[in-house]
């Protein structure tokens, strides 16, 4: 070990293999979100087999599940994933699109290496606090249902951070960073009209239309888009048309508006407004309305002492370490991408495009300039519980748009396992600093406690709604 190595680093690799093997495990198990369930039995598996203490079903939810290891001092807790995409089953390892699992779910996210990776970096630090006699503990929160089902705001309205000190989690990316903690609060909540059906050519007269409702609720929302913040968002999905017959008037139908705000006071601003033009929907057409929210998370708080210990662990890491053999298949994928999507991740990180460059290599600073683009998460609502911290790091060809079959290609191939690997190695030595560093927890925590005092949490997610878990 050369003098600059950082010693928690050997513990990530002295067990590579076994968390790749989990990767690839899950990889071909794809389950979507809530219905985690051998993925969730595979994670929980490992954690019992490397000797942490397990809790199972935490927060109510059957695919949730924690580890934790040590004794004493601190609580740093490490943050996984393991759900899949419907729509995205695509054979890995081969750059053309070709669904290979009947479900047609796939790991179009990278959530295979995402839990696997924080998992290994919950294991080196576990390992490395024993060999060391170090007193603190460490825990791996297994979570469930990132893609849309804001799990782990459910987890946090459970308390399960109360006593936590700081979260370490990390997302795979085509570019190695920290993340700059930029991510819009949103809410899915759907209104129902409810109206009188009648026949609609012989007694039109007598029926209220629950379709014309959700019509003109849609079409106050296109007028409002005009009047909102640029970074502000509204989407929405009919849930319930009223049927397929045209001469029955609908009496009742569903419309879910998908809100998104820079922050929550701005989420809670253009909610009022959504719910006063579905007010206005019901006045207009004689029709009742009610509104239940479906889910919600919160944005991301940023943590300047956490990223920049992160980014320094970053640098001393350096970049991904890939080779010859693993640009081949990159560039095999970015044949398929177009300059666009290639240039968009450049533009992201306000770098000139360089289309040539199959794999990242470099680690981009913290202090880069914000271009815009903006995805929710629900690490969100982790972020405003406790001091969180987050890494990109590169585990597909530059440019590999997310949420695409490109993407799913590339979830097993030697590279994703480096860049899956690299992760475990910043977060554990992340968490490393924090525990070795007194001053860097206070300072972490001081930042912390003065953002909640300006601009207080409250769960975006209404006590009445719960998971939509399974019924036992
Ligand atoms: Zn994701």
């Amino acid at each position: 070990m050369s003098s600059n190595e950082n010693p928690i680093w050997s513990y990530v690799e002295a067990k590579r293999e076994e968390y790749i093997g989990l990767s690839d495990r899950v990889f071909d198990m794809p389950e979507i979100a809530y219905t985690e369930t051998r993925s969730c039995a595979e994670h929980t598996a490992m954690l019992k087999a490397e000797g942490f203490r397990v809790q199972e079903r935490i927060a109510g939810i059957p695919t949730a599940v924690m580890g934790e290891a040590g004794e004493g001092g601190p609580v740093i807790a490490i943050l996984g994933e393991y759900d899949a995409l419907p729509g995205l089953s695509q054979a890995p390892g081969l750059a053309e699109p070709q669904s290979i699992d009947a479900t047609g779910y796939g790991h179009g996210c990278g959530h295979n290496l995402l839990g696997s990776a924080a998992m290994l970096a919950a294991t080196a630090v576990k390992d490395w606090l024993a060999a060391e006699g170090i007193a603190a503990r460490v825990r791996y929160y297994g979570c469930p249902a990132e893609e849309g089902g804001a799990a782990k705001t459910y987890m946090v309205r459970e308390g399960l951070f109360d006593d936590v000190d700081i979260a370490i989690t990390w997302h795979p990316a085509s570019f190695n960073g920290v993340d700059d903690a930029r991510s819009l609060a949103n809410m899915r909540i759907d209104f129902t009209f409810t109206g009188k059906a009648a026949h609609a050519a012989a007694a039109p007269e007598l029926g209220r239309s629950a379709l014309d409702a959700v019509e003109l609720m849609n079409i106050g929302v296109n007028y409002m888009r005009e009047h909102m913040p640029d970074d502000a968002r509204v989407h929405y999905a009919y849930l319930d048309a009223g049927g397929p017959a045209p001469n029955v008037v609908q009496a009742k139908a569903t419309v879910r508006q998908l809100i998104r705000s820079r922050d929550l006071q701005g989420l809670g601003d253009l909610l009022a407004r959504v719910r006063a033009i579905g007010d206005g929907a019901a006045l207009m057409t004689g029709t009742q309305v009610t509104s239940k929210v479906h889910s919600a998370v919160s944005n991301l708080v940023g943590n300047r002492p956490l990223e920049e210990a992160m980014q320094a662990e970053f640098d001393a890491l350096g970049p991904v370490p890939f080779d010859d053999e693993d640009v081949t298949f990159a560039r095999e994928i970015r044949e398929t991408l177009t300059k666009a999507d290639i240039a968009d991740t450049f533009q992201r990180l306000s770098m000139k495009p360089d289309y040539d460059l199959a794999l990242c290599d470099f680690v981009a600073p913290l202090d880069r300039p914000f271009a815009g683009g903006m995805g929710s998460t629900d690490v969100g609502d982790v972020s405003w519980a406790v001091p969180t911290v987050q890494a990109r790091v590169a585990t597909c060809a530059m440019g590999t748009p997310f949420h695409t079959w490109q993407l799913t290609a590339q979830g097993k191939e030697p590279f994703a396992h480096k860049g899956m690997e690299h992760a475990a190695k910043v977060m554990a030595a992340t968490a490393r600093s924090v525990i070795a560093n007194e001053v860097l927890l206070a300072n972490a925590k001081k930042v912390h406690a003065a953002h909640l005092a300006e601009f207080p949490y409250s769960c975006p997610i209404p006590a009445e709604t719960r998971p939509p878990v399974a019924a036992e």
